[in-house]
């Protein structure tokens, strides 16, 4: 059942997500060592809030 979803082991993009509470600005930025979800961001590029982790994801990266 599996053609060709997992045969290349390239590495992933890892991605985290920081968002603002105040605002709901949403940034995303490169996963760095250590970030984990519910940690604190950077701040808020719109209010200057410090902003929570809230999603950390792998992407594919884009066929060259
Ligand atoms: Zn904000």
């Amino acid at each position: 059942m599996s053609s060709s979803s997992q045969e290349h082991k390239s590495k992933l993009l890892v991605f985290t997500i920081e968002e603002c509470p105040a605002c709901g600005q949403k940034t995303k930025r490169a996963f760095q060592v250590g970030d984990f979800v519910t940690r604190d961001g950077g701040r808020c590029p719109k209010c200057g809030n410090t902003t929570k982790i809230t999603m950390i994801y792998a992407e594919l990266p884009p066929k060259a």
